[in-house]
């Protein structure tokens, strides 16, 4: 059976979703449980982009050895050399090169012609496959670009030495049909096509994402990409778990062999959801809460007689397992710190098992602790490491009567200080404080949310905001048994990312 390659884009392409910004220790973590997926590749980051994803692909580099760790660069010669930079350390390494080749983008994004590209591209190649052995060659917005002009740049990439040639849907535009087509009529036309890998990244703006991406399998590609709960910009990419278990269930039709353990699938997905604080929709195929669910009488009374019935995938082979777990006061360290191995979080210190320990306790003796409470308690440890404002008191005075007053104290550096504000309400007041303090000029409050996570009157609260701060978008999360710390802290969690970034979204 044919091997398909997966390449994993979830901290790459897929850290592009808009609002997320992740620190280097959820990335490491996240790079793990990929690895335990049996990922071959994972896409780490752009290096030439920013400092932090230099830094993330280098830690990746140092600390991830069984899958290949890739790197972007565009066709510059200072992206290629940073990559190379970063990557020095990994096992096995791989630099992805792109160029985009749509007349639309030569035109208005390049401002370069069509044989600029092509002298562009060729240069670039030729450095980058001398100073990496494993060089992919990338076309942006090949769905909308002329397939004779992709045949022509392709070949300059295969005679350069590029060993994987791929094929984006950049913005998501095409149908499975016709983007299998292509990439027949790729492997066709392209001299050497034979002695390459093709590949497929495809963008799910219609939906089509993981049936293009197997439309491409089923015409000849030999490698996929795709992210994590199909995360990434706009409407996302193409869904790992979607195409992995698409492959498994019908290997009868597509007769392809993967190498991945589908068994670790519910486990990263919840990793990713809770990291990246996107939401897994309940009925998003394979990972969402109802995927296993079966409600009407007639399914159920099926479902007993026999499982198959009206279930084409079982629970077991995504790694869902029926038991709930929940810890309690009684708890404890190493229960813990087992269970925290068990949800994905491997490379946390003693020490920092330790702070998380303190602050589930704090939670435990007040209500039963669950796995979501326990990742978001890790989630806001592993944000505190490179926090800039911690929240260290609060007060706040309100009534019936419509104003609220508060006064917020956060430690930054070695000080503290504190502001108050006046404001509609608790939390508006509290908000209005902790912007006080940021010194930030301009900061509108684009969603917010509030949700117990557990239930009863003394359940965890979660809370969810949305900033837009100084023109770029930040997102941040808190569980606090108190309902307006849990907002404060969330709010102060977003502002963290936007000083983390130096206040550039
Ligand atoms: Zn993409």
């Amino acid at each position: 059976m044919r091997h398909i390659v997966f390449l994993d884009t979830t901290l790459r392409d897929g850290e592009q979703t808009p609002g997320v910004h992740i620190n280097r220790g959820g990335k490491l973590e996240i790079a793990r449980v990929l690895e335990k997926l049996g990922v071959d590749i994972i896409e780490a980051g752009f290096p030439a982009a920013s400092q932090g994803d230099f830094r993330c692909v280098e830690e990746i580099s140092r600390n991830v050895r069984k899958p290949v760790i890739c790197a972007l660069a565009r066709c510059v010669e200072d992206d290629v050399k940073a990559a190379a930079e970063a990557l020095k350390d990994a096992e096995k390494k791989r630099l992805n090169l792109f160029i985009a080749t749509s007349p639309i983008h030569m035109e208005h994004k390049l401002r370069m012609t069509p044989e600029q590209v092509l002298k562009r591209a060729g240069d670039c190649l030729s450095l980058a496959c001398r100073l990496f052995d494993d060089v992919e060659f990338s076309c942006e917005d090949a769905t909308r670009s002329d397939p004779d002009f992709l045949v022509k740049i392709f070949d300059i990439a295969v005679a350069a030495g590029a060993k994987t040639i791929n094929i984006p849907d950049t913005v998501g535009y095409a149908s499975p049909a016709e983007f299998g087509e292509l990439v027949r009529y790729i492997r066709r036309n392209v001299k050497g096509a034979d002695s390459v890998a093709v590949s497929s990244h495809c963008h799910n703006d219609l939906g089509m994402a993981a049936a293009n991406a197997l439309a491409a399998i089923e015409n000849g590609a030999d490698q996929v990409e795709c992210t994590i709960n199909g995360v990434g910009e706009r409407a996302g990419n193409a869904a790992l778990e979607e195409i992995a278990m698409a492959l498994r269930t019908r290997a009868d039709h597509y007769g392809c062999e993967i190498g991945l353990d589908t068994t670790v699938l519910t486990r990263i997905s919840r990793l990713v959801s809770s990291l990246y604080g996107v939401t897994v929709p309940v009925n998003k195929p394979i990972v969402g809460a109802n995927c296993f669910a079966h409600e009407s009488g007639i399914h159920q009374h099926g479902m007993m007689m026999d499982r198959r019935t009206y279930e084409i995938m079982t629970p077991e082979s995504v790694g869902l397992t029926a038991e709930n777990f929940v810890m309690g006061k009684l708890s404890g360290r190493h229960a813990f710190a087992k269970r925290l191995t068990e949800l994905g979080y491997t490379t946390l210190s003693a020490d920092a098992v330790t702070q998380c320990f303190a602050r589930f306790k704090s939670y435990a003796d007040k209500k039963n602790v669950t796995d979501d409470d326990i990742m978001a308690i890790v989630n806001e440890y592993l944000d505190s490491q490179t926090q800039i404002y911690r929240l260290v008191n609060f007060q706040i005075q309100s009534g019936s009567s419509g104003r609220a007053m508060a006064m917020v104290t956060l430690a930054a550096g070695d000080g503290e200080m504190s502001e108050a504000a006046i404001g509609d309400g608790p939390i508006d007041a509290a908000f209005n404080a902790v912007h006080r303090l940021s010194g930030a000029t301009d900061i509108s409050l684009d969603e917010f949310e509030i949700k117990a996570v557990t239930e009863g009157t003394d359940a965890l609260g979660e809370a969810r905001v949305k900033l837009t701060v100084d023109g770029g978008v930040y997102t941040g999360r808190s569980v606090s048994p108190d309902i307006i710390e849990s907002c404060i802290r969330a709010y102060v969690n977003a502002l963290n990312k936007w000083a983390g970034t130096g206040g550039e979204g």
